[in-house]
């Protein structure tokens, strides 16, 4: 194993050579260990790694080197100490509150999170006795607001989805801490190469791997990213516990991923501007949500917080859902999928998909309306992109 990890290196340096999982075989490219478990010496060596008193793997629910690279180099990345890898962004979620959360505790999460999320919130953990309130990510004053003296948690997803509004990371961390509680920043849209939310002040990055991290819509996957303490200690010894781990021949895949991430994002991020300057330009289009355009509510905001603006772009046609579904149907290249973070370009009417199962109140006061439509730029030539969308617009 290669343990020479520079902090001062660039995000797409770390995601090429941090944690380079070396065998004695002094293999290039990682090498895949497929074991669910692993051997000892004697009782006694045995012993001394089950207790800790010794490093070493004991069992890939906890202990996998494939898993740990995988960890190691996303925790670099993100300029953290400690990463749980899970089986999915939705264990990563589950795990996380799981391990930090208690019956009787409170959170507040802005309005539009994933969908599973809200669910996982009001269908699981209410249960529980675990509550959640829901505000607008974008204004810091309803956050303060929406905190009790029970709240121990506050969760963003910034950009976020499908509407692109961004939160201000530092100024949300100083409203948790000032009540004791944690932030925790979804980083799925933009991923460690576009933005830091550990160096803005927030205490847990939540990955769904499935999306940027693989981009190439492979596998599913998540990850906890925090300190020592809470993700090190706590995540991880539930984790150990409760065992819903990433598979080893998953994190091989995502760390290849890693790979190539920065060039990804740069391409994804580069080609999601121009789609959104030349939908703007077109008269059967009513409203583009990018923030890389400057009359995006929080452009400067994006620039100051962020080293790109994303491969989302949302936006909303003339004439409402029926409008909006004829576009859809018209593309013959684009994908018509919920997923993104793909190379390939994917298009979704969020109010009647991703956004279908939560209330009509609830997503007009989220401002996803009949005639929104959300587009994950992929990687496909933008002429080819722009050509395909420009056919359902025709239509
Ligand atoms: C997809 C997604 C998740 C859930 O991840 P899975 O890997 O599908 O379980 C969580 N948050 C965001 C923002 C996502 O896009």
């Amino acid at each position: 194993m290669n343990d020479e990890i520079d902090p001062a290196w660039g995000s797409a340096t770390l995601g090429v050579r941090a944690a380079e999982p070396r065998t004695g075989e002094r293999e290039h490219s990682a090498a895949l260990h497929l074991t669910s478990s692993f051997v000892f010496d004697s009782a006694a060596q045995a012993a001394a790694v089950f207790t800790g008193q010794e490093p070493g793997n004991i069992y890939s629910r906890f202990t996998n080197p494939t898993v740990h690279a995988f960890e190691r180099r996303l925790a670099a990345m993100e300029g953290a100490d400690s990463c749980v890898a899970t089986a999915s962004g939705m264990a990563a979620i589950m795990s996380m509150l799981l391990a930090l959360l208690k019956a009787g505790d409170h959170l507040v999460a802005s309005r539009t999170l994933f969908g599973s999320t809200i669910n996982l919130l009001n269908n699981v953990f209410s249960r529980f006795g675990v509550s959640a309130t829901y505000v607008d990510p974008a204004d810091i004053g309803a956050w303060s607001a929406a905190i009790r003296p029970n709240t121990k948690l506050l969760f963003v997803e910034t950009p976020n989805n499908p509407l692109t509004d961004i939160a201000d990371i530092r100024a949300l961390a100083d409203v948790a801490h000032a009540a004791g509680a944690l932030l925790a920043v979804d980083n799925c849209f933009l991923t460690p190469v576009l933005q830091k939310p550990l160096r803005l002040g927030a205490d847990l990055v939540i990955h769904s791997a499935t999306k940027y991290l693989d981009g190439q819509g492979r596998c599913v996957g998540g990850a906890v990213v925090g300190d020592a303490e809470h993700v090190g200690k706590d995540v991880f010894g539930f984790m150990r516990t409760a065992g819903p781990c990433m598979s080893p021949f998953n994190a091989w895949v995502f760390l290849k991923g890693l790979e190539t991430l920065g060039l990804r994002m740069r391409a994804h991020c580069e080609a999601a501007l121009k789609l959104a300057q030349w939908l703007r330009e077109q008269p059967a289009i009513a409203r583009v949500y990018y923030p890389g355009l400057p009359d995006h509510p929080q452009h400067e905001l994006a620039k100051r917080q962020q080293r790109g603006f994303g491969g989302i772009v949302a936006f909303e046609v003339k004439g409402g859902r029926e409008a909006a579904w004829k576009m859809i149907d018209a593309v013959k290249m684009i994908s018509i999928t919920a997923n993104l973070g793909d190379t390939r370009t994917t298009i979704t009417h969020p109010a009647s998909t991703t956004h279908g199962r939560i209330s009509a109140e609830a997503r007009q006061a989220a401002g996803i309306g009949e005639s929104l439509i959300r587009v994950a730029v992929g990687l496909e030539d933008i002429e080819d992109i722009i050509a395909d969308l420009a056919r359902g617009l025709d239509a």
